[in-house]
């Protein structure tokens, strides 16, 4: 097929990991049925823009980079989080082709097809540049795995249920293959995503599935397991702190898995807990983090959290600083509390004034990074597996496992330019700041 027969798709893919997962999934099979994807408005025939509708912001964000593709291009196709509620888009942007929702990939390819159809395309294995993983929007050396999606909760501050539906999990032969295609395609580090990865399987009462002829159980200790085979990093993200978890830690201990949980808390008082209807808000996680880092001491532990929820008195925020003195996380994200349209914690009584949540929000950054900080001096001296992530001639960056990219720190290794991204090295760490390390 000649370039001039080819048909081109520029995609804006704006939103969480989960969605960008999404994105991939959509431009692998834009790909095999013959479309080019394009960097740039003018040279797309169609562009596609995956929308994140999780805050108002968000939500803000999307309808301006929609209305910029409808400006730069004209023919726009919305997908994603926010395309569940098509009217709220329509209503701004007319114009679009059309809208569909999340994890909608047929349908997003069938708009596709419907408003610039691609010629006809016969499979050619010499000349299908399609790698075998798809096309990928993040770095080779690292990908998602997605193993779930929706969520069987309903935290009052959340619509994902009401947007996502609830919790189906990927069958394990399936979540399996796909790593297993990951692996074999240069990936160095699978980030273990879904809204609530401690609940995978449940849905399905953690049927038996097969990979490779054996039998596995779909339940996040025996999914883990299997992807510690792999002999590459494996990291959990959005795990609850459920008694379940501990069987995960051995795993860490032993060096099959990463030694690293992300863990949205979002709070330390019970009473906000419950306000909020946290998934395993009545357990006691500090016990639960004694226990697991008497197993595995050097357990990376990450976590976010909101100020100014609700109701939130002085005393339950003096209980969440205590919370983070106890707990002494390794990284922690934190976010003053908004409202998001539709979400149950909207009708609760006790708003907190901005200034109120201005000043706590700075008393907890200060709180942790003082934690944060004395941790990473504690590495001075010490020898670190390290994954390269990028290489100029400067120098190398890179992570160790204590840090997911993107939202953790990183390892700055300056004058090292002989490395390629996706080498693991191994080198002493000589220096350390608030979120970085240097070798
Ligand atoms: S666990 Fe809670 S915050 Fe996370 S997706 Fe489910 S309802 Fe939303």
């Amino acid at each position: 097929m000649s370039t001039a027969e080819r048909k081109s798709i520029g995609f804006v893919s704006l939103g969480c990991p989960k969605a960008l997962v999404d994105s991939e999934r959509i431009l692998t099979q834009l790909k095999l049925d013959g479309y080019d994807i394009v960097p740039s408005y003018q040279d797309a025939d169609v562009v596609v823009v995956n929308t994140c509708g999780f805050i108002d912001s968000a939500k803000q964000e999307s309808l301006d980079s929609i209305g910029e593709a409808l400006r730069e291009n004209g023919k726009v196709i919305v997908t994603g989080c926010m395309g569940k509620d098509a009217e709220d888009i329509t209503r701004v942007h007319p114009d679009v082709l059309a809208v569909t929702g999340p994890q909608a990939y047929e349908e997003v390819v069938g708009a596709v097809h419907e408003f610039v159809p691609a010629p006809a395309v016969e499979h050619n294995p010499f000349t299908d540049l399609v790698p075998p993983q798809g096309v990928k929007l993040t770095p080779r050396h690292y990908a998602y795995l997605k193993i779930s999606e929706g969520c069987n909760h309903s935290c009052s501050f959340c619509i994902i249920p009401d947007m996502r539906g609830k919790l189906v999990s990927r069958p394990i032969g399936d979540v399996m293959e796909e790593a297993e295609r990951l692996v074999k395609a240069g990936v160095r580090e699978l980030l273990v995503i879904s809204q609530d990865t401690s609940a995978y399987g449940v849905d399905i009462k953690y049927r038996t599935g097969f990979w490779n002829g054996r039998p596995l159980k779909t339940r996040m200790q025996e999914l883990a397991e299997a992807l510690g085979e792999f002999g590459i990093w494996v990291r959990l993200h959005y795990v609850y702190p459920y008694p379940h978890v501990d069987h995960v830690i051995p795993l860490m201990a032993e060096g099959k898995i990463t030694p690293y949980l992300d863990i949205p808390f979002q709070h330390g008082s019970p009473r906000v807990l419950k306000a909020m209807k946290r998934p395993a808000a009545a357990e006691n996680t500090l016990e639960r983090i004694r226990a697991w880092r008497e197993i595995c001491p050097e357990i990376t532990l990450r976590s976010t959290f909101i100020v100014g929820f609700p109701g939130e008195t002085e005393e339950d925020f003096e209980v969440l600083l205590d919370f983070l003195e106890e707990a002494q996380l390794d990284r922690v994200g934190c976010f003053q509390y908004s409202p998001v349209d539709g979400a149950a914690a909207n009708e609760l009584p006790g708003h907190v004034p901005t200034e109120v949540m201005q000043d706590r929000w700075e008393r907890f950054m200060a709180t942790q990074q003082a934690i944060s900080t004395r941790k990473l001096q504690d590495k001075i001296g010490s020898t670190q597996e390290i994954l390269i992530d990028s290489v100029d001639g400067e120098g190398a960056v890179g992570r160790t496992h204590a840090d997911a990219p993107e939202i953790d720190g990183l390892v700055h290794l300056a004058g090292i330019t002989d490395l390629t991204p996706g080498d693991f090295v191994e080198a002493e760490i000589s220096g350390a700041d608030e979120y970085d390390l240097y070798v």
